[in-house]
């Protein structure tokens, strides 16, 4: 947090905020108009922030900004951790556009009101974890010291989806293009700055609002969290323990196509509800090794099985048996092996070519096709990798072969419902952290580590703030 720690307390917030009135943000986009409405809340704090703006490489500086005031149901947090998240490589090196993913994630994304994000002055991150320093009038489910996770997915509890059970896929996690985007602070010359998708993450200070915090009740040093609490570690847990997209079934088959911190995860979450065979696949070596430390029961390297890499996981699916009138398990002829009864895709398109070993497809898409045919007839596929261009498979397979699949934003997970239980997981020693943080940063160091993400040579990187 560097030399400005001043804490804010809730009574001067709100006595400052009452004649501050109609000095706060007026959220003009649509679908978001609800988001601030009442008097503002003064904080005047400045704050340290990762800030991209133009195209190219250095696009993204650390910045001393000021925060503006706060109103409505806003929430400031104080950073105490956060993800380097891959799918953000693009946005925050300037490496490349990056792939039509959600929303203000992109680093050339246009909203609704022909806002290009280039122009403007973005916080980068898109999720942490911290301690609430501040929230508008509105505010109901944090309190001023509350640590929060800042979810990558927010949660409004009203909309057509939440009520449905399906919060993972909130229909505010798509009011986050630029038009939709709300001033929160302003740099020394007073250019407005946003926070990206409402979140923000890389910065002293988050500034968000109320859909987006879920409380935790925890010990747990920042790093622990962090990382269980990261985009895609909720993303891997929630595809294998929430059951909101596929269930797991315990003596089950699971196979994880790639291993970064989200296939790591999804290992760990087959591990945890219970599956006896965890087949985990990645051209590199060290994640191939680590994803048998966490859990997996078995390793492929794609690179090496090439072709046969589907036949090698349906070989190892098939349980102790194939007598078809003794319960054993194969494809009833048509296909080599079982086929696994749950099958996680987390590998995705590369930003740049690995320093480390490459996969053999840097689009993402074969190892898409070939997690649907690692299906078993009645299996499920959870995808999660951000991929660009347009997936082919067998048609008749697709038709008929009994496999369902769901596009899994946030791996179906319901932050307010299971955020808790996987800081639960942590506390329990289910979910393992520390194998997966295979690099910790200052605020000040974040580049450099975001490099090591870009070209694979960590695993995870936290921020620490
Ligand atoms: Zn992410
Ligand atoms: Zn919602």
């Amino acid at each position: 947090m560097g030399t400005t720690k001043s804490r804010i307390s809730r009574r001067r917030l709100l006595k400052q905020g009452a004649a501050a009135a109609a000095a706060g943000a007026a959220l003009a986009a649509p679908g978001t108009a609800a988001l601030a409405q009442a008097p503002a809340v003064i904080t005047g704090r400045t704050f340290r922030a990762w800030i991209s703006r133009g195209a190219g490489r250095g696009r993204t500086t650390l910045q001393e900004v000021r925060l503006r005031p706060i109103t409505g149901r806003q929430v400031v947090v104080r950073t105490e951790a956060c993800n380097l998240c891959y799918s953000n490589v693009g946005a925050v090196l300037g490496l490349q556009p990056a792939p039509p993913a959600s929303g203000g994630t992109s680093a050339a994304s246009v909203g609704l009101a022909g806002v290009n994000a280039n122009d403007m002055a973005l916080m980068q991150g898109h999720g942490g974890v911290g301690v609430v320093e501040a929230i508008g009038p509105e505010v109901r489910r944090v309190q001023v010291g509350d640590r929060v996770c800042v979810s990558g997915t927010p949660q409004c509890g009203s909309c057509y989806h939440c009520l449905r059970g399906r919060a993972d896929i909130c229909q505010l996690l798509g009011r986050n293009l630029p038009g939709d985007l709300v001033p929160v602070a302003d740099l020394r010359d007073g250019t407005p700055v946003y926070s990206n998708s409402h979140i923000g993450g890389l910065a002293e200070l988050m500034v968000t609002f109320e859909e987006w915090v879920v409380p935790v009740i925890t010990k747990a040093t920042p790093t622990d969290l962090g990382m269980v609490l990261s985009c895609v570690s909720v993303a891997g847990l929630g595809a294998t323990t929430t059951g909101t997209l596929a269930v797991v079934p315990p003596g089950g088959t699971v196979a994880v196509v790639g291993c970064g911190p989200l296939g790591l995860s999804a290992v760990q979450g087959a591990r945890i509800a219970g599956a006896s065979t965890i087949i985990a696949i990645d051209p590199i070596r060290t994640r191939r090794e680590l994803a048998l430390k966490v859990g997996a029961t078995h390793i492929l390297d794609p690179n090496v099985e090439g072709a046969k890499l589907i036949e090698r996981v349906r070989g190892l699916s098939g349980g102790p048996t194939t007598r078809a009138w003794s319960g054993g398990r194969d494809s009833g002829g048509r296909r080599s092996g079982a086929g696994a009864d749950v099958v996680v895709e987390a590998a995705g398109a590369e930003f740049v070519r690995p320093k480390l070993e490459g996969g053999p497809d840097p689009t993402g898409i074969l190892p898409m096709q070939q997690a649907y045919e690692m299906c078993s007839a009645g299996g499920h596929l959870v995808t999660t990798g951000l991929v660009r261009g347009t997936i082919a498979l067998p048609a008749f397979l697709f038709a008929i072969g009994g496999i369902s699949h769901s596009g899994g934003q946030a791996g179906g997970a319901n932050p307010m419902r299971d955020i808790p239980r996987f800081v639960e997981m942590l506390h329990k020693g289910q979910y393992d952290t520390k194998s997966l943080v295979t690099r910790v940063v200052s605020l000040e160091d974040m580049i450099g580590a975001y490099e090591e993400v870009a070209y694979r040579t960590t695993v995870t990187a936290i921020m620490t703030a």
